[in-house]
């Protein structure tokens, strides 16, 4: 009898997730070697430089997940991985395009099997929108919510951070501010059941006054005008199915516009601290610290095969420099 790879690959993951529940380990779908992997899918370039630089932001975080002891990281670039590379992961993270577009959507089902499995899903920036009537069941299952067109907005504000709650993903976070498109009025579960926000702040009210549309505006934002209402960018979501599988844990940044905010030491902090507790890792007590980039390191790994993905040849290296380190400033 013939066992074909992905077959052979559920059998280990069946088993890898007996060990887990009978031990109480809380380890998802570790690989056979104990090692946790993290897949990266990087969607097909979107925006042009410096922006929706999935390719060159996920590149940069799995670099620094491969520093994480006990962790591995992959990146998948515009393809999406084989099922036994799946089977393997212990967390899926998607930097991608949304909407129609989205590359999950017809492996979406896939997808959520997999999270009702344990393993960990994060969705950034443009990833977390979904068509409603095409993916709203599985982003609310799979990461607790979602941008839904006509009621969330996406607008570039500067948000300031300045308490967290008492979760795994906030170790060792200190307060900041960081300019994005912080897309708001996320549509998520009802009384946010097994939703815990991280990154919540006040969006300035002018953000509030576009016109109707899908991404502009809508009388819900509007109707918060003047009320100092916070509203929340960063959540992680947990779902127990049953008493055997490890819960399903996911999270949804709606930040990852600007490629340099991953230059932001606190925000790179709490996405690797997140990668780490979806994939039912152990966050140290300070939490993930990683090394900086420089402007070299976010300049580079862009596809060489994309014109307007390339640093334009009068690039202001000196301004890049200047505006990392101002947003690292206390
Ligand atoms: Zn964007």
């Amino acid at each position: 009898m013939t066992v074909q790879p992905s077959t052979k690959a559920r059998m280990l993951l069946r088993t890898a997730m007996l060990v887990s529940a009978l031990s109480f380990a809380g380890a998802a779908a570790a690989g056979s070697s104990g090692t946790k992997e993290v897949v990266f899918i990087a969607g097909a370039p979107s925006h042009g430089f410096m922006a929706h630089d999935y390719l060159a932001g996920s590149k940069l975080l799995a670099d620094r997940i491969n520093a994480v002891p006990g962790f591995s990281a992959t990146v998948y670039y515009d393809e999406w991985p084989a099922r036994e590379k799946l089977d393997d992961a212990s967390a899926i993270i998607l930097y991608t395009d949304g909407a129609d577009a989205h590359p999950a959507l017809p492996h979406k089902s896939e997808l959520a099997e997999l999270s009702r499995s344990g393993v960990g899903i994060g969705m950034l920036h443009f990833a977390v929108e979904v068509p409603k009537q095409k993916g709203a069941a599985e982003w609310t299952q799979m990461i607790g919510g979602y941008f839904e067109t006509y009621y969330s907005v996406n607008p570039f504000w500067r948000a300031e951070f300045r308490s967290f709650p008492a979760h795994p993903v906030a170790k060792g976070l200190k307060p900041f501010q960081l300019t994005d498109e912080w897309y708001y009025h996320m549509r998520f579960r009802d009384r946010l059941q097994g939703v815990q926000p991280v990154l919540s702040a006040v969006p300035p009210d002018e953000t509030r006054l576009g016109n109707d549309g899908p991404y502009t505006g809508n009388p819900d934002v509007r109707a918060a005008v003047g009320k100092n209402q916070p509203e929340h960018v960063f959540w992680v979501s947990e779902t127990h199915n049953d008493a055997t599988s490890p819960a399903g844990r996911g999270f949804g940044c709606t930040g990852g516009h600007s490629h340099q905010i991953w230059a932001q030491d606190q925000f790179r902090k709490l996405v690797l601290n997140a990668i780490v507790w979806i994939a039912h890792g152990e966050v140290p007590p300070q939490g993930i610290e990683s090394r900086r980039p420089d402007v070299d390191e976010l300049l580079g790994n862009r596809d060489p095969g994309v014109q307007d993905e390339q640093v334009p040849p009068n690039f202001n290296r000196q301004g890049l420099a200047d505006e990392i380190a101002k947003m690292n400033e206390p």
